[in-house]
């Protein structure tokens, strides 16, 4: 009776409650957006454990995107007292990564292999052309490193991909070539830890069979996004091939997804693996969800308006019993810097008028490109504000520097590291002196580091002092903790000297500086990720001590027991924290580090805001070009991947969506004029309401910024019926705000004027744009480097 009078189970309509209790078999739940599909899935995890149908360990669980997964934990030990830390939910590459840790000889790596991210990969892949003369002119390095990321996703190795031109020929040879300098150095790129764990599970029998008796259950979020490679991975845990069809293993697969959301095909996703799954695991489970919990009908009617217009779709309905809310706002501006303060105004108002939280704004754009003006817009109004995606703290270039040095004490074989920051900071070792070590190296068949033993005379010299450093830091760090480690790192290794002796580099110091703050709370928080055995916890999340069948684990795990089992022996749990460190810097984001306080406005791409859900979203770029992006203006498969992915955006939306364009935008150092976009036309109209900024009233604005709303009129107005600011509308008068006079009249600012700033200090004012409200000044401070400011918000002083 338990099993379906579980509190877990109130709060579900009658089909997510079918979902969430099906039988241990292969499943599929195909719906829209917001209609608890990811609830369901989350809810079955814990109903399985709170009945006691699998152990923590018996189930593997994986999501899309670091943020998703993390959810997914949070979400679950809300619902039972259990270490969700210990357990298989991740993203594929963290999951891959944690089976090859377990299996590293089987998988013939070393025990710490680091991983390449995609700007490590890149670096990789120009050294090898270096290296071998390759004309990059005829093939560009990004080129090479696309072609053998596409190839990995189709689980090509060099062998497998058909040559029929020269040109194929060349680059096959390049991508056996990269592999084979992996491989000496111990790395391993995303797509080598997706492929080499499918090909260690489809080569190796008994370790195959262990894991497809252990993971009862798995169970895919997000599953119109896998790739090729990726379906093939779960296959294999799933069952094998027989005379070339797939038998099931006898464990239950619950795959969730919506064809409407498949934003991926780019990097190689199928939606296609959806039909090959019902039709390969013969899926008696179709389960269909179609009541919308998220979003109120002016919002959903509109993403369902949308996507008609698609003509690929597996056909689903939507409905939500929220009653209409309000309206989809619609903003057109004269310039993005117009745009941006419309949002930030907007927002403001949302906080201080409706109560809404900050984190529960978000704030959705196509390209990353477009978030600079809105963060500049943000930080000049003082509204704290998070990016995800863009440049990660860990993919900052003194972040990378600080990791090389890591890297290397854990790994001397990393020559990617090794290139990173021999010469950095700067110690006089020209690029001859580095092709004199890389030929040495080559001919030896050794790494960079042993290949300075090769080395003569003065060739030799130059490098001495780099090998003494790291010998001393190689001991001076023995046995220390990590914290220790990263502190000691930064300080022999002369980087937080040579960044605080340069005069723009006092953000890069605060960074270093939060690395150690990272490597503590990695520590301490994520218990340096390991493969521990879950563990149940009290609401304190102190482990509670009881038997192990009481603790629902299952003794004859591995992990647990530490016996071999069924010729299966993990090669070992041994990791160095710094190793575990290194892969968690790799996997993650490390969005969580140097952000200003956790009560913040979230800016994001589109791509990235999958499966999240916020109070109020802002899509912001509306046009021709940037939304649907100019890539794919001319094919219809890119069209309809683009509307999906606007489906995606405004069905994040729980009460409010505002949806902006600019008749011009400043894009990679051009202005460019752009149409509204083509999507406006495919929502109901009866959905929308066109707000339209307030022509200027005579006089400065400027100072009615802070007033409690200003600028922009928030009356329907009909489509068009304005021309950005300077139109003048019927409705300017009844909607003009008593403008106070301008305190610092006399004092304009002025290109090549000196002012001074009380966060930025003293700076030169290099040009002045835009005149009233809209007038702002790109001024270079000395120490914090170009800075475009409001001027009607900045506080400036003239100091000559
Ligand atoms: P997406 O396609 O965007 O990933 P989804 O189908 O995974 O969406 P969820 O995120 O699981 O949807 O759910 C959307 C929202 O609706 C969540 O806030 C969830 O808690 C809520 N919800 C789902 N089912 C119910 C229900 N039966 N009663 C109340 N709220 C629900
Ligand atoms: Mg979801």
């Amino acid at each position: 009776a338990a099993e379906t009078t579980s509190p877990l189970l109130h709060h579900l309509n009658p089909e997510q409650l079918q979902a969430v209790t099906l039988p241990a078999e292969h499943a599929l739940i195909l719906a829209g957006a917001g209609s608890g599909k990811t609830r369901v899935l989350t809810t079955r995890i814990a109903w399985l454990l709170q009945t006691g149908q699998v152990s923590p360990g018996g189930l593997l669980a994986v999501t899309f995107t670091n943020k998703a997964a993390k959810e997914m934990m949070t979400r679950l030990s809300a619902m039972l007292p259990v270490n969700v830390r210990g357990m298989w939910i991740g993203t594929f590459h963290g999951l891959c990564n944690r089976l090859l840790r377990a299996h590293w000889k089987a998988a013939n790596l070393p025990q710490s292999f680091q991983i390449l991210d995609t700007q490590d990969q890149l670096s990789a892949v120009k050294r090898l052309c270096k290296q071998f003369g390759v004309d990059e002119d005829r093939f560009p390095p990004k080129q090479l490193q696309w072609f053998i990321a596409g190839c990995k996703e189709d689980g090509q190795r060099p062998r497998d991909v058909v040559v029929r031109d020269e040109e194929t020929r060349k680059k096959v040879e390049l991508y056996q070539l990269y592999e084979e300098q992996c491989q000496r150095e111990g790395v391993v790129d995303f797509g080598e830890l997706m492929l080499r764990s499918y090909e260690l599970l489809r080569d190796n029998d008994p370790l195959r069979e262990h894991y497809q008796r252990r993971f009862r259950h798995i169970l895919v979020d997000e599953f119109q996004d896998t790739n090729r490679l990726q379906y093939a991975w779960l296959k294999q845990l799933a069952g094998h091939e027989e005379n070339g069809r797939f038998v099931s293993g006898g464990n239950a697969v619950l795959a969730v997804g919506d064809d409407d959301q498949s934003i991926y095909a780019f990097r190689g996703a199928r939606v296609g693996n959806m039909r090959d799954y019902v039709r390969e695991f013969n899926v008696q489970h179709q389960i269909k969800l179609e009541e919308n919990y998220r979003s109120h009908s002016n919002i959903l009617d509109s993403a369902n308006a949308l996507i008609s217009h698609n003509s690929e779709r597996l056909g689903k309905n939507l409905r939500t019993s929220q009653g209409p809310g309000e309206p989809v706002r619609v903003m057109e501006t004269a310039t993005d810097f117009e745009e941006a303060q419309w949002l930030v105004e907007e927002m403001r108002q949302l906080i201080r008028n409706d109560g809404y939280e900050r984190t529960e704004i978000a704030v959705l754009y196509r390209s990353n490109a477009q978030s600079r003006v809105i963060e500049t817009a943000l930080f000049n109004a003082g509204v704290p504000y998070r990016v995800y995606g863009g440049l990660r703290f860990f993919e900052r270039a003194e972040i990378k520097h600080a990791l090389a040095y890591l890297r290397l004490l854990e790994n001397p074989f990393d020559d990617t590291s090794f290139m990173r920051v021999v010469n950095f900071p700067p110690r006089g070792i020209g690029g001859r002196s580095v092709e004199m070590l890389q030929d040495a190296a080559r001919a030896a068949g050794v790494s960079l580091h042993a290949g300075v033993d090769r080395l003569e005379g003065a060739a030799r010299t130059k490098f001495n002092g780099f090998i003494a450093k790291m010998a001393v830091l190689r001991e001076a760090t023995e046995g220390k903790t990590l914290r220790e480690i990263v502190e000691l790192v930064l300080d022999h290794s002369g980087l937080i000297e040579h960044y605080r002796a340069d005069r723009d580099g006092a953000d890069r110091v605060e960074n270093l500086e939060e690395l150690v703050n990272a490597a503590e709370s990695f520590v301490t928080q994520e218990g340096f990720g390991r493969d521990a055995v879950a563990l149940p916890v009290d609401e304190t999340g102190a482990v509670l001590t009881q038997s192990p069948a009481s603790q629902g684990l299952d003794p004859s795990l591995p992990e647990l027991t530490g016996l071999q089992i069924d010729g299966i022996t993990p090669d070992g749990e041994t990791l160095s924290p710094l190793a575990a460190f290194l892969t968690h810097a790799a996997l993650e984001s490390g969005d969580n580090q140097a952000q200003a306080g956790q009560d913040a406005v979230q800016l994001m791409t589109v791509h990235a805001a999958k499966g999240l859900e916020f109070d109020a979203v802002f899509i912001t770029g509306m046009e021709e070009g940037l939304f649907p992006h100019e890539n794919s203006l001319s094919d219809r498969a890119g069209l309809e991947e683009e509307r999906r992915l606007m489906y995606v955006a405004i069905t994040r939306a729980r009460k409010r969506l505002y949806l902006s364009h600019s008749q011009t935008r400043m894009l990679h150092g051009q202005t460019r004029y752009h149409l509204k976009s083509r999507f406006f036309d495919e929502l109901p109209e009866e959905n929308l309401k066109w707000i339209a900024p307030r022509p200027p009233a005579t006089g400065s604005m400027a100072g009615s910024l802070k007033g409690a709303r200003w600028g922009w009129n928030d009356q329907a107005s009909p489509r068009g019926a304005y021309g950005g600011a300077g139109a003048v509308a019927p409705w300017a008068e009844a909607a003009a705000a008593p403008v106070p006079p301008r305190k610092d009249d006399g004092n304009a600012v002025r290109a090549g004027m000196k002012v001074f700033h009380n966060k930025f200090g003293e700076g030169k004012v290099l040009t002045v744009e835009g005149s009233g409200a809209d007038a702002r000044a790109q001024i270079n401070f000395p120490r914090h480097g170009t800075k475009w400011l409001a001027l009607s918000v900045a506080k400036l002083t003239p100091v000559e």
